[in-house]
């Protein structure tokens, strides 16, 4: 995604990455920000996103970016370190597009922990098709 196109004006996490809207942060450097889900899944459920909107999801992520991708999973190592779910594991996604339930299209990753976490994968009846 080009620069002129690092700040989208109506994205949620675009917004909270300006701090136009509070969040509870618990990573940042200058390319990362991660904070707390608001609706937690999971008893540690943090966001780890690209301050820039480098893409809308996975779909769309260059490979010029990847250095920034690389970061985000490094992030995401050095927050479970700090929760303390390093060694009781934990789980790091990123829902891409409809069927997998993606509600906010700043290309983020989740991850969750804290509890033996269900197993995913399987279909929802009201969502199966498509
Ligand atoms: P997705 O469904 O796109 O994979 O993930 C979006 C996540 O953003 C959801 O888990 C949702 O709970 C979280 N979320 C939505 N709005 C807000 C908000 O205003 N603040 C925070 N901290 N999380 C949010
Ligand atoms: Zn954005």
């Amino acid at each position: 995604m080009s620069a002129e196109k690092a700040f989208v004006k109506d994205c949620l996490f675009c917004r909270i990455a300006a701090g136009e809207i509070p969040a509870k942060t618990v990573y940042q450097d200058e390319d990362v920000l991660a904070f707390q889900d608001i609706q937690p899944q999971a008893p540690q459920h943090v966001l780890i996103i690209p301050r820039r909107h480098i893409a809308d999801s996975l779909n769309d992520l260059r490979t010029e970016d990847e250095q920034v991708l690389l970061k985000l999973f490094y992030a995401a190592r050095t927050i479970a370190r700090e929760l303390g779910i390093e060694q009781s594991g934990y789980r790091f996604l990123t829902n891409t597009g409809r069927n997998a339930g993606q509600s906010v299209f700043h290309m983020h990753f989740h991850l969750l922990g804290g509890a033996p976490l269900g197993l995913f994968g399987a279909p929802r009846r009201s969502s199966a098709n498509e």
